[in-house]
């Protein structure tokens, strides 16, 4: 017995979980799709941010709910309104990679107001995007840690 707390415990173990645990599948689109495809696009895969790429599948952007929103309230043509007019775009967006720390990434997700970043692999044509994390699975992994198994060491 080591005579740390559980919340000690808990925490140092917390510390050490990298993006690559708890990262998702990114929802890509097209920054040529319209606004359009892109509300579709968010319904059907149930997600509230979308990356944007462009034909080489490197990220270009971001869009939210609220980017997507606000390009509604106008009085545009939404099917022909290109994603990447709309968009938050790069050097803009904040970016995690896979074997940052989890905590890192609560802490940009906090401090820029955002929820959900992507996480990107530097290749030599630019930022591929390999996977997303977002609050939901900031969520998971306070559930997780939770849970006692992760307090006996391993
Ligand atoms: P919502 O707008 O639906 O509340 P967010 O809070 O994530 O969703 O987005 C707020 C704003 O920040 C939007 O304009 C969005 O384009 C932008 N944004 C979202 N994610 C990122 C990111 N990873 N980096 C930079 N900007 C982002």
């Amino acid at each position: 017995f080591t005579g740390k707390t559980g919340f000690e415990l808990l925490s140092e173990k917390l510390k050490e979980v990298k993006v690559r645990d708890f990262q998702s599948i990114p929802i890509v689109i097209k920054e040529n799709d319209s606004v359009y495809d892109a509300i579709s696009k968010m319904f059907l895969e149930d997600v509230g941010t979308l990356f944007v790429v462009d034909d080489q599948s490197l990220l270009t952007g971001v869009v939210s709910r609220k980017d997507l929103l606000r390009a509604s309230l106008g009085n545009q043509e939404l099917t022909s309104l290109p994603v990447h007019i709309i968009m938050t775009r790069m050097p803009n967006v904040t970016i995690c990679r896979k074997d940052d720390y989890l905590i890192g990434a609560a802490k940009q997700l906090i401090n820029k107001q955002i929820d959900g970043l992507p996480v990107v692999e530097d290749t030599e044509k630019g930022l591929q995007v390999i996977g997303r994390i977002t609050k939901t699975n900031m969520t998971k992994a306070l559930v997780e840690f939770t849970s006692n198994d992760n307090l006996q060491g391993g």
